[in-house]
């Protein structure tokens, strides 16, 4: 028999085990409070639970399932990366970005990706695995506990300045959101979002993802409020129209990337399969019924995408003035710097470009902001996660 994983449990399969090794059901109670508010992934520090209880979840039970392989800081410590070796040995990464007023973790849901966008390194590893749900969540108690270490030690040594400048070339998408000119001030002491969007499509692996999501949400154990978790997705269609008949109201997020479905198929291959004008009307129908809005992320490529008629087509696309007609989708769109992948002939658009980008869709309104770069030193921005 194959130990338990803990983290795969919800409070109710927790009690079942309890009740099957003749414990008190109170000590699942127990038991998932230290797992998910004190972060205990060690049963010999549980000292609320009896020790031969301890002992037992020791040797029959499996706790933490990941392996930290290494972890690496950039930002001046801000930002922080894990990588990890999951069971079989694929390994995975999650990012931990600490900002003044809030703290984010961006975690894996399948180690590598069957997707093949040919401008993400994930993409060109191809599909491992899928992580299993206490994958997923331990990747977000790593974050925790990273996060508490770090407190400590701040705390240690109050005078340290903890204000970063960034890096010169990536000083404007700094300069564009302050990223790295607030002073850090400690107040945020929890993990206040969670972003699926590190390794993997989480709709490739809706089931155990979403199980994550409800494990995360629970208000028994970590209770994070549904509006602090976001998926982003390449455009799996029966995902979003799965999403919006969910009960938690989360997040979405729709890597869009291109205007036309000619250029579109080219970078995304899934393009082939849900076309924009089946993606646009899939998303249309999540902002309808779910009453949210979604945001789409458009990575800009140096002369790839990123030229002014192209904006001009993207926002008609938005507005619903060309393929997806109707009125305007309820959306905001967030313009991602591309992050150089070893081997991919590609660059990202200068600076210029980017604004000039951002302004045509503004004009057009089309609500529009620069994503904020963090960890590009270390190999842990948008589309570098790749298990080095
Ligand atoms: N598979 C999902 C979520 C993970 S990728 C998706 O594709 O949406 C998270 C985001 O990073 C996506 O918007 C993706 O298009 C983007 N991305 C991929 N490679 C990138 C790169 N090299 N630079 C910047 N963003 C990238
Ligand atoms: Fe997979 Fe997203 Fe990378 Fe595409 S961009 S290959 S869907 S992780």
């Amino acid at each position: 028999m194959p130990q338990p994983v803990l983290y795969n449990l919800s409070l109710a399969e927790l009690e079942e085990l309890m009740r099957a090794w003749g414990q008190q059901p109170f000590r699942a109670k127990q038991l998932y409070r230290q797992l998910y508010l004190n972060l205990t992934n060690d049963p010999a520090a549980m000292s609320d639970l009896p020790l031969p209880l301890r002992v037992r979840l020791h040797h029959e039970a499996q706790l933490d399932p990941l392996e930290l392989v290494q972890s690496q800081q950039a930002d001046d410590g801000l930002t922080r990366k894990a990588l990890f070796r999951v069971s079989n040995g694929a390994l995975i990464e999650s990012v931990l970005m600490i900002y003044a007023d809030r703290v984010t973790v961006c975690v894996s849901t399948q180690a590598g990706c069957a997707m093949g966008c040919d401008f993400c390194a994930t993409g060109r590893m191809g599909l491992l695995r899928n992580l299993s749900c206490g994958e997923i969540v331990a990747q977000v108690l790593w974050a925790c506990r990273e996060l508490r270490a770090w407190q400590v030690k701040l705390a240690a040594t109050p005078h340290t300045p903890i204000m970063s400048t960034g890096e010169a070339d990536t000083q404007w998408w700094g300069s564009e959101s302050g990223a790295f000119s607030e002073r850090v001030t400690h107040q945020v002491n929890r993990v206040t979002n969670v972003v699926f969007m590190g390794m993997g499509e989480p709709f490739a692996n809706y089931e155990r993802w979403w199980a994550a999501v409800e494990r995360l949400h629970d208000p028994n154990g970590f209770n994070l409020g549904a509006r602090n978790m976001t998926v982003s997705t390449v455009g799996v269609v029966p995902g979003i129209l799965r999403l919006a008949e969910a009960p938690l109201p989360i997040n979405l997020a729709i890597s869009l990337h291109a205007p036309d479905d000619q250029l579109r198929s080219t970078m995304m291959p899934i393009n082939r399969r849900y076309p924009l004008a089946e993606l646009l009307a899939a998303t249309r129908e999540y902002t309808e019924r779910s009453g949210r809005r979604v945001s789409f992320e458009y990575v800009l490529l140096h002369g790839r995408n990123d030229h002014p008629y192209q904006a001009m087509a993207l926002a008609k696309l938005l507005r619903g003035q060309s393929i997806s007609k109707g009125p305007p989708l309820l959306c905001h769109v967030n313009l991602i710097p591309w992050n150089p992948v070893p081997g991919v002939p590609l660059s990202r658009s200068e600076r210029s470009r980017v604004h000039e980008f951002q302004q045509i869709l503004r004009d057009y309104g089309v609500a529009c902001t620069i994503r904020i770069e963090r960890g590009a030193s270390i190999a842990a921005a948008c589309g570098q996660l790749a298990g080095h």
